[in-house]
């Protein structure tokens, strides 16, 4: 039935975490160095056994995430020279996109729903990023009426404000501006209207849900 595993701790050596922060390549030694020493002092505090800042990691059942998914340890170095590796740069919106999404994904799960196995949805599960990229920006049918069941708004209200917020300036907005910090990332959902999820049919509704037939 259920796996307990009586609670089991992952300790890496103080040399292992050291590797896995700093490297032993020169230029990222080079880079780490050029850190504050307040900075460094704070990163530093993951090397000492008893931090009071940093714990080692507690795995409690057979379905915890690294038991489940066994993958490499990915270290500072890894990442770093990672082709995948990405940074916001302005002008481009594929990380707003990413973070909106995953909102959208991890809200899903706070309100009791499992991942979507229906139709493409932003509540499918995913294993990486790649896949994760694949997945719509919005809910399916059946993923939206559990939401709405949970927290019971209107349909239809939710796709016109959602279209509003894709169509109006922030800056007009008094609720939405002052939460804002930097440029609100519409042109990224105007792509992502014309050219996937809105596309076809649902933009038609959605034009309609504007102009008050639905
Ligand atoms: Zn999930
Ligand atoms: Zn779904």
């Amino acid at each position: 039935m259920s796996s307990v595993l009586s609670m089991e701790t992952i300790k890496h050596s103080e040399e292992m975490l050291r590797t896995a922060l700093i490297s032993n390549h020169k230029d990222f030694i080079d880079m780490y160095q050029k850190y504050t020493p307040n900075v460094k002092r704070l990163l530093e505090e993951a090397f000492k056994a008893n931090s009071i800042l940093f714990k080692p990691i507690e795995l409690q059942s057979k379905s915890d995430w690294i038991l489940s998914h066994p993958e490499p340890k990915q270290d500072f170095y890894t990442y770093y020279t990672n082709s995948h590796r990405k940074t916001p740069v302005p002008g481009e919106n594929i990380i707003c996109i990413q973070i909106i999404g995953t909102l959208t994904h991890e809200i899903g799960h706070i309100f009791g729903m499992q991942h979507c196995q229906w139709l493409q949805c932003i509540v499918q599960g995913s294993n990486h990023l790649e896949e994760s990229d694949r997945r719509p920006i919005d809910l399916c049918p059946i993923c939206l009426r559990k939401l709405q069941c949970a927290i019971n708004f209107d349909i239809k209200e939710r796709f016109k404000a959602l279209l509003r917020w894709i169509e109006e300036d922030s800056k007009s907005d008094p609720l939405v501006q002052p939460m804002l910090t930097s440029h609100k990332p519409t042109e990224a959902f105007q792509n992502w209207k014309v050219s996937a999820a809105f596309g076809g049919v649902k933009f038609n509704q959605l034009d309609s849900l504007r102009n008050g037939q639905v």
